[in-house]
């Protein structure tokens, strides 16, 4: 029997490198050999992998070509010097774990987005490529729709932005957007342009693997023979590494706190308040006669709790376990910014309502999913000063916890998406046929 030996890399931020673990960690279980590879930064920084894990996979590491005291939030910068650094001593890579492995040589590349270049390294080399997509079908579907929206004057093709504010739909069965909305806009110019190029790089994926469910997104899925819906990934409900360590004494707190009574605020990894809207979201959940859990990440020193603030019904912390977290029966509901891991995980491990507050990128695309196509959740609004404010935040979340339709449609969201991995559904077949396609 012959297993395909695959180098897993993923773009250096967790978003990416979570759902990547757990796709190597299937792939492992089917028997194939997985070399995964980070940078050297985040080796020193992650707290990767169980010892479980490295029975499984090995880890190799390269350079991202940036200063330790580089800022790696700014994603430009970062996309640059991958892609400026890196081809050369990937290329070297492969080529010495290959001599090394005489009979099981890297045979196939999974990478995520960012760094399609090295697609193109493997290309290079007889290795066959696919893409995980580690955001929803629909965003990469819309990337790949940049070149008619150009070409129908939506938007600009320096810029990506748009030359109008107008309503559109991207493809048949997808919802409204505000073109200001689209998951480039936020981003600046320089992003939209790394996109258009590493958008062409995609031909050298067979495939666009993607976490999520044929149910979810069907109108996006329908755009390209080659996405091929993969998901929900549930294969552990740890997340496999993380920036900061877990503060695990929120699953005590939870233990003792009511069914369906929480509700749990994380905005993901990336996402950061002014202070002035900090602070009206420490009163915002004051004002909700309800106990929260409350994620606020280390490092950020411009942000200070108000002096009004009580926050006697929450509990805070800087790192939790987010998928245990969102399995707990006490939690109500998932305040979210609306990343796609947050999303999926909300939907599969909790069947949770959503109170959306996007900040960037596909973020705006996922709560239009949340609220207007599978209407399992409500949006916040900003006033007129450009502010989510306090009072907003309680009617918001007021309405949203009593409503027993929100409630009955992400408990049947949850079993549908969930379905696809049983043996026969959907994800399961396309995840079979893909290992055996890495065979060929
Ligand atoms: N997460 C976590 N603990 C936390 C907050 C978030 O493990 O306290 C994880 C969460 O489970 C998810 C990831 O961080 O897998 C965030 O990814 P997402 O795509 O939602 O947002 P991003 O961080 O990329 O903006």
């Amino acid at each position: 029997m012959s297993f395909t030996h695959f180098l897993v890399m993923p773009y250096p931020i967790l978003g990416h490198m979570n759902p990547l673990l757990q796709f190597s960690q299937i792939l492992a279980k089917h028997g194939c050999k997985i070399t995964f590879l980070i940078t050297e930064f985040n080796q020193k920084r992650v707290n990767t992998a169980s010892d479980l894990l490295r029975s499984h996979i090995t880890f190799v590491t390269l350079p991202d070509g940036l200063d330790p005291e580089d800022d790696r939030s700014d994603q430009p910068k970062v996309i640059l010097s991958l892609r400026n650094s890196m081809p050369q001593k990937l290329h070297k890579l492969i080529e010495d774990i290959n001599a090394l492995n005489g009979d099981n040589k890297i045979t196939c590349l999974v990478v995520s987005k960012n760094i399609g270049w090295a697609l193109e390294v493997g290309h290079e080399l007889g290795i066959k490529g696919a893409l995980l997509w580690p955001a929803s079908a629909t965003s990469l579907a819309s990337f790949e729709s940049i070149p008619r929206l150009v070409h129908e004057g939506i938007i600009d093709s320096e810029t990506g932005l748009p030359t109008r504010k107008q309503d559109i739909q991207l493809f048949p069965n997808s919802p409204m957007l505000d073109s200001s909305n689209l998951p480039w806009c936020s981003l600046g110019k320089k992003f939209f342009q790394h996109m258009v190029e590493d958008t062409q790089t995609l031909k050298f994926a067979e495939w666009w693997l993607c976490n999520t469910t044929c149910d979810l997104e069907p109108g996006a899925l329908a755009t390209s023979p080659r996405l091929l819906p993969i998901g929900p990934l549930m294969e552990s409900n740890s997340n496999l590494s993380s920036f900061w360590k877990e503060d695990t004494t929120c699953l005590d707190w939870l233990d003792e706190q009511p069914p369906h009574s929480v509700i749990y605020v994380s905005f993901g990894s990336l996402a950061s308040l002014e202070s002035i809207q900090f602070k009206e979201l420490a009163l915002g959940l004051d004002l909700i006669n309800k106990p929260f859990l409350w994620i606020v990440r280390p490092g950020n020193d411009n942000i200070a709790y108000p002096n009004e603030f009580h926050g006697s019904k929450g509990k805070i912390v800087g790192w939790a376990p987010q998928k245990k977290i969102l399995s707990h029966p006490a939690i109500a509901c998932f305040f979210t910014h609306c990343g796609w891991n947050s999303t999926i995980e909300g939907v599969v491990y909790g069947g949770l309502p959503f109170l959306c507050w996007p900040f960037f990128s596909d973020q705006f695309v996922n709560r239009s999913y949340i609220c207007d196509v599978w209407k399992v959740g409500l949006t916040l609004d900003k006033d007129n000063n450009g502010l989510i404010s306090k009072e907003e935040i309680r009617k918001k979340m007021e309405q949203l916890l009593d409503d027993d339709g929100i409630k009955v449609r992400s408990m049947k969201l949850k079993e549908v998406a969930k379905n696809n991995l049983a043996e026969g559904g959907q994800s399961s077949k396309n995840l079979e046929m893909f290992i055996n396609w890495s065979k060929e």
